[in-house]
């Protein structure tokens, strides 16, 4: 008898990662280890850590953010629905300021080159192509992976944010 050998489509992407509450280098690296835990979500690849200064909302702390590449069996709504229960885990609570101080923030910047905008999941992720603290550790695992809607790699995005006053700066990490 021959063995039937499982097909899995997995799919890759790209995540983000992010905290300025609590223990932030902790809670990221958590976060990492519990969106992994069950082989639903792979880790292909984490760039180092950064502390970038916070944009948007500015009367809070200084961020610590990586970058995911990931395979997963996950659809992109599975996907969120994991990393929004990866958050709750944390101790994240609804509500608060947009954009506003976090325990752990874990988004879908890349899914593949889908494209999709619906009321609760937008893919590329709106921002990443004006946010240093995504496109910098993103360029860290792979500089020519493309945006699928601007077509310009992200060592070409980050390159445009030349001269931005966004500070980033590494942050050492052993996890
Ligand atoms: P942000 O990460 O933009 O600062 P939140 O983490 O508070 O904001 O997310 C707010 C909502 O953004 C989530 O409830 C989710 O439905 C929606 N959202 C839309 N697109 C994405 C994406 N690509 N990744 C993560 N969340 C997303
Ligand atoms: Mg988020």
């Amino acid at each position: 008898m021959t063995a039937e050998r499982e097909v899995v489509d997995s799919r890759w992407a790209f995540l983000s990662v992010g905290a300025n509450m609590g223990d932030r280098l902790g809670n990221c690296c958590q976060g990492i280890a519990a969106l992994c835990a069950d082989g639903a979500v792979q880790l292909v690849a984490r760039s180092p850590f950064y502390e970038s200064a916070p944009v948007d909302y500015l009367d809070q702390g200084w961020f610590i953010n990586a970058a995911l590449k990931i395979r997963t069996i996950l659809a992109p709504s599975d996907l969120l629905i994991r990393l929004q229960s990866v958050q709750a885990a944390a101790g994240r609570k609804g509500g608060g300021v947009r954009f506003g101080p976090r325990i752990l923030d874990l988004d879908i910047i890349l899914y593949e080159d889908l494209v999709l905008d619906s009321p609760v999941l937008t893919i590329p992720h709106p921002r990443m192509h004006k946010r240093r603290f995504v496109l910098q550790p993103m360029c860290d695992i792979d500089p020519m992976v493309m945006h699928p809607v601007l077509g310009r790699n992200v060592q070409s995005l980050l390159e445009q944010l030349n001269g931005d006053a966004q500070a980033l700066r590494p942050w050492p990490c052993d996890c």
